[in-house]
């Protein structure tokens, strides 16, 4: 899997940079692969045949813009085994749920926007005036390694919809899939300079693209660190910029909720992709009355989740993305400890039966007060933290009392539960383990971001609004 050349103006073209970037496999520690470092030459040239593409690209009709989305989510679902194959490999992500999450949801999500174009509402009237939605522009996107398909389809699917051209810088860590990504779109016919690709370095690829002046928006995903520097670089041409970025989730168990269920359920919600999920739902918090049932079953449940070969169907925590992103989440792990939170289940150290590879222990917390790291912090790793209250005034101030505003979860009676999800600041909550939805919006409060991806909130992101004001007959 050794790339050589970067997508632009829809062919392989060398690139200006030097160098490579070496991806590891994360489970065996192995070097699967690498790819090229592009340079600001290259965002130069990508820029350009964006630009040059968007004349035509942005009065193509809607059937090509369907065509092309229905078409793309059919080649998703064609090479979902290589494509879950490569992010297993890249990533360290269990295969059953690659399969499912890493290349399936791209795949809905990618259909689900040529339905929304079937019926959506360009133009419509108020008064003398005229309004019209227009495609924003070139757009740039710069995206991380943990749902690396799901992220890139998430911005490329409504920019295709919308009528956008785009150029994207993928992760250093997971960069492979998105190579996959550009020979289908190559394949299914998207026009030359639609889609341009450029692998290479965030603080040079991404912060040029990311200042551009002919770049009109800039689509963001990755730590709240980057997601700042990303906005300060887009300032001085006042582009568009939309963020999604880190999360400290809270998951609130009501005092009538079904506890069991609810413990149960909340391992899952927080170790979903080895707890390498910006909404998972680190933080649980419950009532002091049931504190110790539900920390029994979380304890036998966290002690239980089985660690290892991401490619054995049976496993469901694999390793960490990266030696560093390990040692972060050790050290998150230790600090607990030092802090003087209980520790339930696992610690410190490889799980059982793995000598190498970036494992760590899937992990949980009780006793975890506000002032800890660990409850403060996101850890991007299996560590779920657990603190309890005794009124659901004291809960609702818990769930809020973070920096960060992305995902939430609560359980209880449903209107109890409803009532408490709206008074959460953050983006999304599940209710009683209520789904992910692809065509609901995901983005943050807070230090979480700006602006929504996914539905038509995700496309309407894409969009710029003229008034067409007419003379009064
Ligand atoms: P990261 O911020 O290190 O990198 C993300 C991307 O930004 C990469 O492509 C990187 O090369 C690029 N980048 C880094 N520095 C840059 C700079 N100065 N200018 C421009 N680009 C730069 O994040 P990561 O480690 O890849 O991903 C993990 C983080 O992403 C976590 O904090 C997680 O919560 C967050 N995340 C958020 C969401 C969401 O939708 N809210 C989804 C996934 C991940």
């Amino acid at each position: 899997m050794r790339r050589e050349q970067l997508y632009i103006g829809g062919e392989w073209v060398e690139p200006n940079g030097e160098g490579e970037i070496e991806v590891i496999n994360p489970a065996t520690e192995e070097i699967i692969g690498s790819v090229p470092v592009g340079n600001s030459i290259d965002v130069e040239n990508a820029v350009s045949a964006a630009k040059s593409a968007f004349e035509s690209w942005s009065q193509s009709s809607i059937a090509d813009r369907m065509k092309i989305l229905n078409d793309l989510s059919a080649a998703l679902k064609e090479n979902t085994e290589e494509l879950a194959q490569t992010i297993t490999a890249e990533v360290g992500t269990p295969i059953g749920y690659s399969r499912m999450a890493m290349v399936g949801t791209p795949r809905v999500v990618s259909r689900s926007y040529a339905k929304i174009l079937e019926g959506f509402e360009w133009e419509h009237e108020v008064r003398n005036t005229l309004i019209v939605k227009e495609p924003v522009g070139v757009c740039a996107f710069i995206t991380p390694w943990n749902f690396p398909l799901h992220q890139i389809i998430g911005k490329i699917a409504p920019a295709i919809a919308a009528g956008c051209t785009m150029i994207l810088k993928p992760s250093k860590e997971a960069p492979l899939n998105a190579f996959l990504l550009a020979e289908i779109l190559h394949e299914i016919g998207l026009p030359a300079g639609v889609f341009n690709l450029i692998s290479g370095h965030g603080s040079e690829v991404g912060e040029v693209l990311s200042g551009h002046p002919d770049v009109d928006m800039v689509s963001f995903t990755g730590s709240t660190s980057a997601g700042v520097r990303v906005s300060q670089a887009a300032a001085p041409t006042v582009k568009r910029v939309t963020l999604e970025l880190g999360g400290k989730s809270a998951n609130v168990i009501l005092d009538d909720a079904d506890v069991i269920r609810a413990a149960k359920s909340a391992i899952g919600a927080c170790f979903q992709n080895s707890g390498q999920t910006c909404s998972a739902l680190t933080r649980l918090i419950i009532p002091n009355s049931h504190k110790e049932e539900i920390i029994e079953i979380v304890s036998a449940r966290v002690n239980g989740y089985t660690s290892g070969n991401p490619l054995d169907d049976s496993t469901r925590c694999g390793p960490m993305v990266s030696a560093k992103q390990q040692q972060s989440v050790i050290s998150y792990i230790q600090s607990g400890i030092e802090e003087g939170a209980k520790l339930i289940a696992g610690g410190e150290g490889m799980p059982d039966g793995c000598n190498s590879g970036f494992f760590v222990r899937p992990t949980a917390f009780s006793d975890v007060t506000p002032d800890m790291k660990i409850w403060q912090e996101e850890i991007f790793g299996p560590v779920l933290t657990i603190t309890t209250y005794d009124t659901e005034e004291e809960a609702l101030v818990l769930a809020n009392d973070s920096i960060y505003g992305l995902s939430g979860g609560v359980w209880g009676s449903n209107e109890r539960a409803l009532a408490f999800a709206k008074k959460m600041r953050t983006g999304q909550v599940s209710i009683n383990g209520g789904p992910f939805n692809i065509s609901a919006p995901f983005g943050g409060y807070k230090q979480s971001g700006n602006g929504r991806e996914l539905g038509m909130e995700g496309l309407e992101e894409f969009l710029e609004i003229k008034a067409i004001q007419r003379p009064i007959e």
